[in-house]
């Protein structure tokens, strides 16, 4: 013996009765699920929001994450830095994109592309800083240099 259901006879009910209630609907010019398929166009016609996650350009997604000072003061990262104390920013927005270093590109949005085998230094010794006016380029014997002059080199710090 089978017990009843409720909630199965209302399912039986409605398959049985479904076609049924179309051909009412048809008749009386109800086509309920048009309706609803209208009312949803005209929905995302009028309330068309861009979807969050398009690609944003770079410079305007960088610029978000400066904080931005004077021209001879330190323009700090906002962003939570990598492990060598550099902030760090991705090429394409979501979070497939590459990580990049954000003083270089600094260095990219002021002064055009930089060459092969060439480091973005800091003048201010400060890895956080993007201040296109600390940023120097050199190689990596120029950072070595720089980094014993300065004696950073007994600190362990690599410069980049
Ligand atoms: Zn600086």
């Amino acid at each position: 013996m089978s017990t009843y259901d409720e909630q199965e006879y209302q399912r039986k009910y409605r398959a049985e009765h479904r076609d049924e209630k179309r051909a009412y609907q048809k008749q009386y010019g109800i086509d309920h699920r048009a309706t609803i398929l209208k009312q949803h166009k005209e929905y995302h016609k009028t309330n068309y929001v861009p979807h969050p996650k398009q690609p944003r350009p770079m410079e305007e997604r960088f610029w978000e994450w400066v904080n931005k000072g004077g021209t001879n003061e330190c323009w700090n990262w906002k962003g939570a830095p990598n492990v060598w104390g550099y902030g760090q920013i991705r090429d394409t927005n979501g979070r497939y994109g590459k990580k990049k270093l954000a003083h270089r590109i600094s260095w990219i949005i002021h002064n055009g592309p930089i060459p092969t085998n060439i480091l973005v230094l800091h003048t201010c010794d400060n890895p956080l800083c993007v201040n296109p006016n600390h940023l120097w380029l050199g190689t990596h014997k120029d950072n070595a240099l720089d980094m014993c002059k300065k004696g950073r080199h007994t600190k362990g710090g690599w410069g980049q």
